[in-house]
Formats: structure tokens, C-alpha cells, sequence
């Protein structure tokens, strides 16, 4: 069966290339980078070069790289570091976060922290007002996302962490969907943490790092070894650092070219939708969002539904964030955004990635279309709202 795969910000395939950098650093260079002796110290000069590549793709210096395992684990040092340096206080995130934070917040909220969740508008976008209404003099923390998982939207990073540095408040940004899709810069951000993840730019699963500006005092969440600084114990995955620079590196060198390419994909998906098929909803659309990502709210049928139908055509998508598949609560991102629930039910989130090309494009609308048709023509809420199925 013909295979689209429309779910890269779930994840995405280890590139080739990346594949072959990271193999010698398995079976050949496979020595502990805190050992003295010869293999030590060749998986530590990887590392070290791995660290570099990292830092520079953001703007950063390699001290300011702590590696990790992933997305989730960056913004839990980032957020559980400063809460655990300071003891108490106030945190200030938004409505619309991954789960990463947004549970983080959570038990941290559990443990006596005060948490401020700031809404968005129609658009998924966070007003930079409603920041500077929120600051208390007990802030210890504002962490807000660059963009959002399920609809792309981009914030406004560098107003937000202005008012911030303002205030003397350390900022945390979560960009782990937009590194390798837009230009990140820690400087032009003017953040003082910032999360990212190997796996949603086509490198390794399990890796990620959290730049941390120098001056940021953060406790370590997992201790043990003196590794990264203190900040991480463990034994370093070489490979994975390895993988995730170089991965870096083809996913900012190849940005420009990608991103015209997908946009124009992502538009022609979107303008052929609404030409096709009646009451959809394209969630962010009037914001400033990611090139490659579209949620899709079709009126009166199930996420779920939609999703099983191109499943059995060989169409994988999503109905938001993959961590959050499964859930039976509509989406927290979208709630934020004031959809209503007939719409946020049946929404799905399509992502696109650098070797999507437009016959696969032809191939989701003609199945999306065949599926939004036949799951209203037997959709009694449908049938309720007054519609005919075109
Ligand atoms: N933050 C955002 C915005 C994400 O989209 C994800 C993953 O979907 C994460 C954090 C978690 O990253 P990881 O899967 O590397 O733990």
C-alpha cells in the first residue's frame, strides 16, 4: 500500500546521513567521556564538537549547551532547575504549552509554586499586555513556548522576554518545534533557557539539549555524576549528541530552500481543502505560524474518525499532539483558542516534512475528502446542524 506519512511534528525519520555519523560512535569510538585513556577521550572531543555545532546553529556558546534527553527533559530541568534554585515563588506560562511544561507546572503548583497560565486570542497568539499585567514581584520564571505543536502558531518571543528582562525575570522558551524549521536565535529571542529536540529535525529520538544562559542558576533534576556541568548526571550519549549536531546542521543549512517548498505545499493543501469540502476551519491561519504544519477543523465529525480513514489509505496524521492521543478531553490548545467543541472534536493536525512532495498532497485530499464526506452522510449531528453533504 502507497504510505504518506503527514506527522512530522510527532516525529520524524533519522536522516540517512545523520544515520552514518552516529554509527562509528556506537561500535567503534563507544568510550565513556569521562575516562582518561584514549577511547575517553575521543568520545569526549566528539562531544565537545557536538556541543559547538549546537551552540553555534543557535547563536549560543557551548557552555551554555547542557545535553539532555529530549524536549521533555529540557523543559523540566529548565523548570524544575529554577523553581528548585529559588524555593518559591510565581511562574508565568501560557494556556497553550506542551504538556511538557504544562504538567511540569502543574506539580510544581503541587509543591507550592503559584502558576499564572496566560490565554490567547482566536488565533492561538499571547499578548504581550496580558505578560506585563501578570508579573508579580514573587516571579521567579515566565516559560513560553515558539511555537505551538498543534497549530504552528508562532509567538512573540523577543517582546515577551523584553518585558521580562525588564522585570529581572529569567525566561524560558520551549522551541523545540521550531528549531530547524525557522531561524532561532537565542540572542534575537533574548532568552535566558531555551529547550530543543533532536527527533523533530530528523535526528536521533531520546536527545535534546537546554541552552542555558550564562549567570542562570538552575538546580539539577537528575543527580548523580558530575556531568554537563553538574546540571545532568549520567553517561553521555555520544552518538546521540553526535547525531543530533549533525542533524542540526543539514536542517539550518537546508532551511531557506525547505521552507519555500513546504509553504507552497502547505498552501496548496489548505486552498484545495477549503475548495473542497464545506465548513472547515484552519485553526491560527491569520497568525505568523510554521511553514510546514496545518490543523484542520472539519464541523461535526470525529478527530478519531477522519484519522482511522486515512490510516486504512495509507495517510498518517494526527489529531493534535501526539502525546495527547487517545485523550478523550478536546484539546487544551484549541479550548484556549475559544473553538468551539463541535469544531476542536474533529480537528487533525497535518504536518509536513522535507521530502513530502504534491502528489502525496493530491493523495491526502482526495482521501480526506472521500472520508469528510462519508463520515458526515452517516453523522446525525450533521444531519442535526441542517447540512447536505455536498
Ligand atoms: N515541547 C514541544 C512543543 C513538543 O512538541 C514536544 C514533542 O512533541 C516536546 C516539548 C517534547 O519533546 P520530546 O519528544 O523530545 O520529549
Amino acid at each position: 500500500m502507497k504510505r504518506v506519512y503527514l506527522d512530522h511534528n510527532a516525529t520524524t525519520p533519522l536522516d540517512r546521513r545523520v544515520f552514518e555519523v552516529m554509527k562509528p560512535y556506537l561500535v567503534e569510538h563507544y568510550g565513556n567521556a569521562s575516562s582518561p585513556h584514549h577511547y575517553g577521550r575521543r568520545a569526549k572531543q566528539a562531544l565537545e564538537e557536538s556541543r559547538l555545532t549546537v551552540a553555534q546553529a543557535i547563536g549560543a556558546r557551548p557552555e551554555e549547551i547542557v545535553f539532555t534527553g529530549g524536549g521533555t527533559e529540557s523543559d523540566n530541568l529548565a523548570l524544575r532547575g529554577v523553581a528548585c534554585a529559588k524555593g518559591q515563588g510565581h511562574i508565568i506560562t501560557s494556556s497553550i504549552e506542551h504538556h511538557a511544561v504544562v504538567r511540569t507546572c502543574a506539580a510544581l503548583q503541587g509543591k507550592g509554586f503559584a502558576v499564572t497560565y496566560l490565554p490567547v486570542d482566536d488565533q492561538g497568539r499571547i499578548d504581550p499586555d496580558d505578560l506585563k499585567r501578570s508579573i508579580r514581584k514573587d516571579t521567579i520564571l515566565i516559560s513560553i513556548m515558539l511555537a505551538n505543536n498543534e497549530t504552528g502558531v508562532i509567538e512573540p518571543i523577543s517582546k515577551l522576554s523584553t518585558i521580562a528582562r525588564n522585570h529581572g525575570i529569567p525566561f524560558h522558551c520551549d522551541a523545540v518545534q521550531a528549531v530547524g524549521k525557522i531561524g532561532v536565535d537565542v540572542n534575537n529571542l533574548g532568552v535566558d533557557l531555551l529547550s530543543l529536540s533532536a527527533h523533530k529535525l530528523y535526528g536521533p529520538k531520546g536527545m535534546g539539549a537546554l541552552f542555558v544562559k550564562e549567570g542562570i542558576r538552575l538546580a539539577p533534576v537528575i543527580t548523580g555524576g558530575h556531568h554537563e556541568r553538574g546540571l545532568r548526571a549520567g553517561t553521555e550519549n555520544i552518538a546521540g549528541a553526535v547525531g543530533f549536531a549533525c542533524a542540526l546542521s543539514i536542517a539550518t543549512g537546508t532551511m531557506d530552500t525547505c521552507h519555500t517548498t513546504i509553504s507552497s505545499l502547505r498552501s496548496k493543501l489548505e486552498s484545495e481543502v477549503l475548495q473542497r469540502i464545506e465548513h472547515v476551519t484552519i485553526h491560527g491561519s491569520q497568525a505568523e505560524r510554521l511553514p510546514h504544519c496545518s490543523s484542520l477543523g472539519f464541523a461535526f465529525v470525529e478527530a478519531e474518525s477522519i484519522l482511522l480513514h486515512l490510516d486504512l489509505r495509507g495517510v498518517a496524521a494526527s489529531s493534535g499532539s501526539a502525546c495527547t492521543t487517545g485523550e478523550a478531553e478536546p484539546s487544551h490548545v484549541l479550548t484556549a483558542m475559544g473553538v468551539p467543541p463541535e469544531i476542536a472534536q474533529g480537528t487533525i493536525r497535518i504536518s509536513l516534512g522535507r521530502d513530502t512532495r504534491a502528489e502525496e498532497i493530491d493523495f491526502t485530499l482526495a482521501v480526506l475528502e472521500q472520508a469528510i464526506g462519508s463520515l458526515r452522510s452517516i453523522s446525525s449531528r450533521w444531519q442535526a446542524s441542517g447540512r447536505k453533504v455536498s
